[in-house]
């Protein structure tokens, strides 16, 4: 990664830390679940409301570092209107970018705005915040009664 790009990544992290889009509480969600990394101290709610197994709305309140802000309000503008299946799929690609880096069979372009979390795999302290929103999705499609599958 040359250094503009990780300049302007950096940026976009900064931003949304600051001013995390989706960052309520949704009424009537149909699923909630509790997420906290203690390495950090992160911790955030999340928000589902799934109908007919598309992400009709998805929120979140917390508190944390910049990248677990970041992460979550990037994730809830990149799965608003997706399939379920589509946003596990994503996590796989997602958690696979944050763990192998560019060691790895993703590439940030497969991953679309969340490949500004691409430079935190140099981090392995920092990875749980990036995926802590992403772990607590997954819990609150579960609490959906959405069928998740662990392939
Ligand atoms: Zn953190």
């Amino acid at each position: 990664m040359n250094d503009e790009l990780r300049n302007l990544y950096q940026e976009v992290i900064v931003d949304h830390g600051r001013k995390p889009r989706n960052f309520r509480k949704i009424d009537g969600a149909t699923g909630i679940a509790e997420g906290f990394n203690p390495l950090c101290g992160d911790q955030l709610t999340l928000y589902v409301k799934l109908a007919d197994g598309v992400i009709e709305d998805i929120a979140f309140q917390g508190a944390g570092c910049a990248i677990s802000k970041a992460s979550a309000s990037l994730m809830t503008m990149a799965l608003k209107g997706k399939k379920q299946e589509e946003a596990l799929a994503l996590f796989g690609r997602v958690h696979d970018m944050l763990t192998e880096g560019p060691n790895g069979e993703v590439k940030p372009e497969e991953v679309g705005k969340l490949a500004v979390l691409s430079g935190v795999w140099e981090f392995p302290m920092r990875v749980k915040c990036a995926t802590l929103a992403w772990h607590t999705l997954r819990s609150a499609l579960e609490a959906s009664g959405a069928q998740i599958s662990t392939e």
